[in-house]
């Protein structure tokens, strides 16, 4: 049972480790959605990238998740070259200054975490729904996140939901010609392809649906 303030320093440190291995199991996967429309890098990008978020953490003694989330930001950028590296380097380093230096927080707390990873993503990269982009999975799973917290949603059933949206966004780029990054270079070639970016944001966030359910 989830409970008011239950999210702590542990939490974030449960989803980082749970996206790491949920990268790990889908790496190859990545890579062939990338090798469609992009260069073929994303799963091993992302794979380097938490892998030294997973270190980091593991070195740091007793910060806050808010100070967690900023040094994995902080990591991924300068760990990953590609072009999902600044922007979940810049995602999770948002995330963590809306937490400050508390402690705990709660679930709509987690999810102004989330928002401000968002408009993060769409201040840096400039990507609009429709792009076919992270944004388009990452945007749908905000807002459902929001709806349902806001509705008295348990935090797990709401979080459930958010998963399901970013997975729906995810296929929802299949047939999308890419705006943003890389594919777009493909021009209508990009059509037809699900794209990397939005598919890692559905593990991302089933990431942190297993963080929260685990508790600390
Ligand atoms: P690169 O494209 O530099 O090789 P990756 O392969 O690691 O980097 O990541 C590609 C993913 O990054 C894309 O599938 C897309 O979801 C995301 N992406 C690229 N450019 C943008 C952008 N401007 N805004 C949002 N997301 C983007
Ligand atoms: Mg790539």
């Amino acid at each position: 049972m989830i409970t008011e303030r239950d999210l702590d320093a542990a939490t974030v440190s449960n989803w980082m480790r749970e996206i790491e291995s949920v990268i790990r199991a889908e790496r190859d996967h990545l890579v062939q959605l990338d090798a469609a429309i992009g260069d073929g890098d994303h799963g091993t990008n992302m794979l380097r990238g938490f892998e030294a978020v997973v270190q980091a953490l593991g070195a740091d003694s007793g910060s806050p998740p808010g100070r967690l989330l900023v040094l994995a930001g902080r990591t991924l950028v300068s760990s990953v070259g590609g072009a999902s590296g600044p922007l979940w380097g810049s995602a999770l380093r948002s995330g963590g200054r809306v937490l400050g230096d508390q402690a705990t927080f709660e679930g709509q707390e987690l999810v102004e975490v989330l928002a401000a990873a968002l408009a993060s993503v769409k201040d840096l990269g400039a990507a609009s729904p429709g792009d076919k982009t992270m944004v388009d999975a990452l945007e749908p799973a905000v807002d459902t996140l929001r709806e349902r917290v806001a509705a008295g949603a348990p935090l797990a059933d709401a979080l459930d939901e958010a998963c399901a949206a970013a997975e729906a966004g995810g296929r929802a780029t299949i047939p999308m010609q890419a705006r943003k990054g890389r594919a777009s270079y493909l021009g209508e070639r990009s059509i037809g392809h699900q794209d990397p970016g939005a598919t890692s944001t559905g593990l991302i966030l089933r990431a942190l649906q297993r963080a929260v359910a685990t508790g600390s």
